[in-house]
């Protein structure tokens, strides 16, 4: 048995998987602000999940803990640094989780987690998928990545590996990193909001475009070319075989992923070399009922060396 956790920027939750990686408990709350209260609402909703899952003694004494947010986790101590949305500076996040649970608590930064959540899913569609090696784009109010090789995530130096949405690619606007013209100023939902401001709630962009509306079409046309480069970019330079996008941008759904397409296909006819790696067919949206974070947390508990002694579940 498995119970995952996920720390969002807004939400909280916690899934318990059975020894089939069935999900058979889904809890969800909203984050807590500061160390305490984020603590506080994932020890709660992991006690809820855990609840849920009705796990008899020897079950419960057995589960593997991994939990997942968002900021510069290390995960051989289980701190977490840096989660700005959070108001989170440092959280001891695996001993303090850990000691909560009486269980031992793995820790991994909440896209790289998910990185390993679509993997799940997508090896649970079809054993095809394992041998492939994928990339992870969350399309969030940022824009990061994740790679996931031979099933394992790429970290690199300080977990920098995957963090494309800083790459500076020319675009001008300065980004909240400090540097100017990040990936992330053309291909987040933080970048269409700025390209097209319209008031809360906001309508559908493709609806509008499709209506006449000549503002929101140009800004489709910038952010979907901005996630075809970060397509190419996890392509060229980690050498994937697949790119799927989850996070909040992709509720714009299938119009979204053929506007990628259709610039990805542009670009191969003007370079042969692109029109060669058949990168329209490489691309697609993951949407799941459960949050791929939460899943990819909870394979990693399962598969990691934990931060933090095992102890009885309080
Ligand atoms: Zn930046």
């Amino acid at each position: 048995m498995k119970l995952g956790i996920d720390i969002g920027g807004t939400k909280t939750a916690a899934v318990v998987l059975d020894p089939h990686d069935k999900v058979i408990a889904h809890e969800t709350t909203r984050s807590g602000s500061g160390p305490d209260a984020v603590l506080a609402a994932a020890v709660r909703i992991a006690r809820r999940a855990i609840a849920e899952a009705s796990l008899d003694d020897e079950e419960a004494r057995s589960l593997s803990v991994g939990a997942c947010m968002p900021g510069l986790v290390d995960g051989a101590t289980g701190t977490v640094l840096h989660a700005a949305n959070l108001r989170v500076d440092r959280l001891e996040l695996g001993p303090l989780l850990g000691a909560e649970l009486g269980l031992p608590v793995s820790v991994e930064n909440d896209v790289k987690a998910a990185g390993l959540g679509a993997r799940e899913a997508l090896c649970a569609r079809s054993s095809r998928y394992a041998d492939l090696g994928l990339g992870y784009l969350n399309l969030g109010t940022g824009l990061a990545a994740a790679v996931v090789v031979d099933g394992e995530v790429v970290r690199g130096p300080r977990g920098a590996a995957g963090e494309i949405g800083h790459l500076p690619v020319g675009t001008g606007v300065p980004c909240s990193c400090g540097q100017t013209g990040c990936l992330e100023t053309i291909a987040s939902g933080s970048a269409l909001a700025r390209l097209w401001p319209v008031p809360t709630p906001r309508p559908d962009p493709f609806v509008a475009a499709a209506a006449g509306d000549r503002r929101a079409a140009a800004a489709l046309h910038t952010l979907s070319d901005g996630i075809a480069t970060a397509v190419q970019v996890l392509v060229f330079a980690a050498g994937v075989d697949l790119v799927v996008a989850g996070g909040g941008l992709t509720s714009l759904g299938e119009p979204l992923a053929e506007a990628v397409r259709d610039r990805l296909r542009e670009r191969a006819r003007r370079a042969p070399v692109l029109a060669a790696l058949d990168l329209p067919d490489r691309f697609e949206l993951l949407v799941t009922a459960i949050p791929l974070a939460a899943l990819g947390a909870a394979e990693l508990g399962g598969r990691a060396r934990p931060t933090s002694a095992a102890g009885r579940l309080s």
